[in-house]
């Protein structure tokens, strides 16, 4: 098979990639986000180190994080927040970094697992910082695969360093994978929750307000993949995410509608088997399998009753009203940095969503309009993506 289920195999033999379990050391990029203080109840709960840290602006819950961890290194992305936080942490030895390349750094120190939970295509750099210093990565940060998957794979194999997702999706399919060496991987059942507005039509879409796009029916997430959620972009980054991540063409994966979020993803056999996994939608669970693989810890997660669930129910997105979906098919299709052109147009205008500057159906139009107007480059290199990413956000802002 041509895919990813035979390094799966080989790695379940044990080996390069198993953690230890002692007390592994961690670093958590965004630790002050909604994946990052998950990551660190885990911690908390198996009593893991803290090797570094990374946040943006938020200070106060950072000083918080670091008197309780207290990781060698805190890097703040923000320079204001870096000098608050340096200020206040003056009295104790944490050292305190600023800027994206104290960020890549702070991703290289030697840990046994880096956990990437920034947002944003700011998470590439420090991603292939931490493979080129053969750390372990638990990936949540998703844009990371969706501008630089090639760049990604390539320091992977180059290090004889793997990335373990954290996606919920992708976890369930990387779990769906072991125990399957060899075997032809028929598709991949990508599930969707369909967010806050799955039956809506276009005309619906017009009227609907920042405080139900954030309203997530199942999920407690980020503001920006909340957003994501909200206009089906999020299954079209998982989507060449899951391409990214276990070698299958976009045509493999089918993406299927579960209000319930219980069955996490799938994966079908050329048999015809079915192999997915389910539980609760909580975070943690992927976040400590990505800790523990391919062991399994208790956890602190609610288990999961289907008495309780009842019925789960399965159908198709709507891909003509949730254009986002529709066009991170083709920006996959073209390949290239046409990924990038589509992440970049996304962060843009759900920035300006999120700042109350345009309405919610004007993400999906910029995004379109963005992938349709500006260039591509068949190259993929890390100059190639901060330019296609700078000429989306460019073209996205002047169309405001
Ligand atoms: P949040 O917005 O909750 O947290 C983002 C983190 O990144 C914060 O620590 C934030 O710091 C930091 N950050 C923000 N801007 C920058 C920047 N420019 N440079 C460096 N760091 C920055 O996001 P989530 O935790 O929801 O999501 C993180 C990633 O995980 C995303 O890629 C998302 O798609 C993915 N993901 C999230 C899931 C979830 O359940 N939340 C599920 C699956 C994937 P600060 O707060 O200090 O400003
Ligand atoms: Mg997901």
């Amino acid at each position: 098979m041509e895919n990813r289920s035979e390094d799966l195999a080989g790695r379940e033999r044990g080996g390069r990639s198993e953690m230890p379990f002692s007390s592994p050391a961690l670093t958590v990029l965004g630790s002050t986000g909604s994946i990052g203080t998950q990551t660190l109840d885990v911690a908390r709960m198996h009593g893991y180190r803290i090797k570094a840290m990374s946040a943006h602006s938020n200070f106060r819950l950072a000083e918080e994080q670091a008197r309780e961890f207290l990781p060698e290194t805190v890097c703040m992305t923000d320079e204001k927040a870096y000098r608050e936080l340096k200020a206040r942490l003056a009295d104790t030895d944490i050292k305190v970094t600023a800027g994206k390349e104290a960020l890549c750094e702070t991703a290289a120190l030697s840990c046994d697992m880096v956990i990437n939970a920034v947002v944003g295509m700011v998470g590439l750099e420090p991603t292939l910082a931490a493979l080129n210093a053969k750390n372990r990565v638990g990936l949540a940060n998703k844009e990371t695969l969706v501008t630089g998957g090639e760049l990604v794979e390539a320091a992977e194999k180059a290090n004889n360093v793997d990335i373990v997702p954290i996606d919920s999706e992708h976890s369930a399919i990387f779990q769906s994978l072991m125990g399957n060496r060899g075997n032809k991987i028929e598709k991949i059942i990508l599930t969707a929750s369909g967010g806050p507005f799955f039956g809506y039509n276009k005309e619906q879409l017009k009227t609907v307000t920042m405080e139900q796009a954030l309203h997530h029916p199942n999920w407690s997430m980020g503001r920006k993949i909340t957003t994501d959620s909200a206009t089906l972009m999020n299954k079209g980054l998982e989507l060449i995410e899951a391409v990214r991540l276990f070698d299958v063409t976009p045509e493999q994966v089918e993406v299927v509608v579960h209000r319930q979020s219980i069955l996490h993803s799938a994966v079908e056999y050329e048999d015809g088997a079915v192999i997915g996994q389910l539980g609760v939608p909580d975070m943690k669970i992927p976040i400590q399998f990505a800790v523990t693989y391919p062991k399994r810890l208790p956890s602190c997660s609610r288990k999961l009753s289907l008495f309780d669930v009842g019925t789960m129910t399965f159908e198709r997105a709507d891909e003509e009203t949730f254009v986002c979906l529709a066009e991170a098919r083709k920006a996959i299709a073209k390949g290239g940095t046409a990924p990038t052109v589509l992440n970049g147009a996304n962060e843009a205008a759900v920035a300006l969503f999120l700042d109350g500057k345009i309405p919610f159906y004007r993400i999906g139009e910029l995004v379109c309009e963005c992938c349709g107007s500006v260039p591509w480059n068949g190259d993929v290199t890390l100059a190639s993506i901060a330019q296609s990413d700078a000429a989306a956000r460019e073209y996205v802002m002047s169309r405001v």
